[in-house]
């Protein structure tokens, strides 16, 4: 079989005195994601994705949040190594959809940004990667602006 799909999601609790990182951009905003690395919520559930993809467990097992060497990481760094452990099995990257669900701030101003700094992370297209943004209606958790949470899916292609 040579394609293979995955999927994944994350969410990180908004407090203040935090910066907010997504997609490697950091967004201004009198709040910020809560986490042992930078709590880039929406690269770490493209991790999982692509980690799904090949069946080779979740982010947590690579970067455990217990280990004190991945305190406050740039998780920019940590996409760059899950996308080594993908090149290095034969696969690449079809292409990646996701959906930042926040209430607050406007993101899509940055949506652009994002996607060009996971592109050249990930050396593919910006076209290959889809960022949207939605808001939680007000609903729950994320519409009360508690956290901020984000779904994902990545499509591999076996090298030829
Ligand atoms: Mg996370």
């Amino acid at each position: 079989m040579n394609l293979r799909i995955g999927n994944g999601y994350d969410i990180h609790r908004l407090v203040e005195g935090r910066p907010l990182i997504l997609g490697g951009v950091e967004i201004p905003h009198h709040l910020g994601l809560l986490g042992h690395s930078d709590a880039d919520v929406l690269t770490h559930a493209i991790m999982d994705a692509m980690l799904g993809a090949l069946s080779l467990g979740d982010i947590g097992h690579y970067f455990p949040p217990s280990d004190p060497k991945w305190a406050g990481a740039n998780s920019l760094l940590l996409l760059e190594q899950v996308n080594e452990l993908v090149r290095a099995q034969d696969w690449q990257i079809g292409n990646i959809d996701s959906v930042i669900v926040a209430e607050r701030p406007k993101l899509k101003p940055h949506l652009k940004n994002m996607r060009d700094r996971l592109a050249t992370t990930l050396a593919i297209a910006p076209d290959r990667i889809g960022i949207k943004a939605t808001t939680n209606e007000k609903l729950g958790p994320v519409g009360r602006e508690e956290g901020i949470c984000v779904y994902a899916v990545a499509l591999l292609l076996k090298k030829q």
